[in-house]
């Protein structure tokens, strides 16, 4: 059974911390704590986020309208890529006059990147601004930090090794009003060679069942359709609580709670996707007709270079099980390109599994070094200008896939989550079909967080429009 320690926040902490905001108002600063944090990365990350938010809600304070009106300016950081570490840096040294006009406020940076030592020295070196420095495995520990970092007039650094916690029990405020993140694991057994995400995260840490469940409920309860569970793999879900636990069992509970219409999830490893879950797939309602199964490369010399632990045709063939299973599934996929050592013919392969497999769209992205992952350290990296010309060519190739596959869909009728108002318009709502399709609409206010069925009449490449038919009636 499972070895990890359970830690709740500590309600005290959040109590101290309303405290000292009564102490400050009372000492004449007299306004409400306002905070922004900006979240860099993954999804992982957004949900981190809006536990913090959690957090500074109950403490008392509000979310700013933008960095220059805040009381405390939070950077929540990824060091996936290195064009997020280089904005992190800038963004920390334009606040440098804010913090000489506003001696009171606070900066804080936490997240993946802070996981890295060479970050935080490098932080403490020329960032001397900043207040708080705190990592990945401490977030639950926010509170107190913050209240130390009030009271102290140093920097306050507080960084842990993975030491396998999962805290429950933290406040969170979401950011939408429809759908929901949710995460289901934490951490990380796979070593991907150019990844860092393993040494910044730690190991696979499953939450129970029962913590899952009793969350997802609370957000139907609060009027939340839809569900994405989160985890770096989850396809591995349940495998360290032991017991014959598997990520599509969880998907089965999940699939019972009442008001919840739909169910995603993400990240899935095809080494770890397993025929039960390719069943749940097929077989439980509220579970979405969409996989983001990334591949990241089409050939197996390049798989095995990163440690992927699949080749290109493993890949393919489970593809044809699921399409088997599902010929309806929309898929999705991640894609490096300029991975150290990609010939010319390896990326043929790549763009060969992408005429093959069709996914519906694909995330593309130019392979970044990462010190200390193993893929840095190869001497055959591939230039910057090979880099961009394989990434258009595979933009290209994608593109005309995606436009193809979103052409087949003029004129048919499809379900849609109505999540809002669609940016810059007062008059155009927007959602997503159960295949993750954006559908742009002419709609009511009173249809945001219903199903409507829309008709499609009009195509583009990451999205579609058309005219509402019909309110869906609730499966449940
Ligand atoms: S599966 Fe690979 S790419 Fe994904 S988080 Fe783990 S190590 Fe990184």
């Amino acid at each position: 059974m499972s070895k990890r320690e359970t830690v709740t926040v500590p309600q005290e902490e959040i109590a101290k911390q309303r405290e000292y905001i009564h102490l400050l108002k009372e000492s004449g600063l007299g306004k409400i704590k306002r905070y922004s944090i900006s979240t860099f990365g993954c999804q992982m990350n957004e949900n981190d986020s809006e536990r913090l938010a959690g957090m500074l809600c109950d403490m008392g304070y509000s979310e700013a309208q933008n960095e220059s009106e805040s009381d405390l300016i939070i950077y929540n950081t990824c060091c996936v890529r290195e064009n997020a570490e280089l904005k992190v840096y800038g963004h920390l040294g334009a606040l440098k006059h804010l913090k000489r006009n506003n001696p009171e406020l606070l900066i804080a940076v936490c997240g993946c990147m802070m996981q890295q030592q060479e970050v935080v020295d490098h932080i403490k070196k020329k960032y001397r601004h900043v207040d708080l420095i705190f990592g990945t495995h401490n977030l639950y520990k926010f509170p107190e930090l913050l209240y130390n970092a009030s009271v102290t007039n140093g920097m306050i650094v507080d960084i842990w090794e993975s030491v396998g916690l999962v805290a429950e029990g933290m406040p969170i405020a979401r950011k939408f009003g429809v759908k929901a993140l949710v995460t289901a694991m934490y951490g990380c057994n796979n070593f991907c060679s150019y990844c860092i995400v393993p040494y910044v995260r730690g190991r696979e840490r499953s939450r129970s069942v029962e913590d899952i469940v009793g969350e997802v409920t609370a957000l139907a309860e609060n009027g939340y359709k839809e569900v994405m569970l989160l985890g770096q793999n989850v396809n591995s879900y349940g495998l360290d609580l032991g017991g014959g636990l598997t990520f599509a069992k969880l998907l089965k509970e999940v699939n019972k709670v009442k008001g919840i219409e739909r169910i995603r999830f993400m990240t899935s490893h095809p080494k770890d996707l397993s025929d039960e879950l390719i069943e749940a797939l097929m077989d439980l309602d509220k579970v979405c007709e969409h996989l983001h199964l990334p591949i990241q490369s089409g050939s197996t010399k390049v798989l095995q270079e990163m440690n992927r632990k699949y080749t290109k045709e493993q890949y393919l063939s489970l593809i044809d099980k699921i399409k088997s299973k599902n010929p309806d599934i929309s898929l999705t996929t991640d894609i490096i390109v300029g991975f150290p050592g990609e010939s010319d013919a390896d990326f043929q392969d790549t763009l060969d599994v992408l005429e093959k497999v069709r996914f519906d769209s694909a995330f593309t992205f130019l392979y970044s070094k990462r010190t200390g992952t193993p893929a840095a350290k190869r001497e055959e990296q591939v230039s910057e200008e090979v880099k961009k010309e394989r990434f258009e060519k595979l933009l290209e190739v994608q593109n005309r896939i995606s436009k193809e596959i979103n052409d087949q869909l003029l004129g048919s009728e499809l379900e849609v989550l109505v999540e809002g108002l669609s940016k810059n318009s007062m008059e155009t709502y927007t959602g997503r079909t159960r295949t993750n399709k954006i559908v742009n609409f002419k709609g009511t206010g009173d249809m945001v967080g219903r199903l409507v069925r829309v008709r499609i009449d009009r195509i583009q490449t990451w999205s579609l429009e058309g005219v509402v038919i019909e309110q869906v009636p609730y499966y449940a």
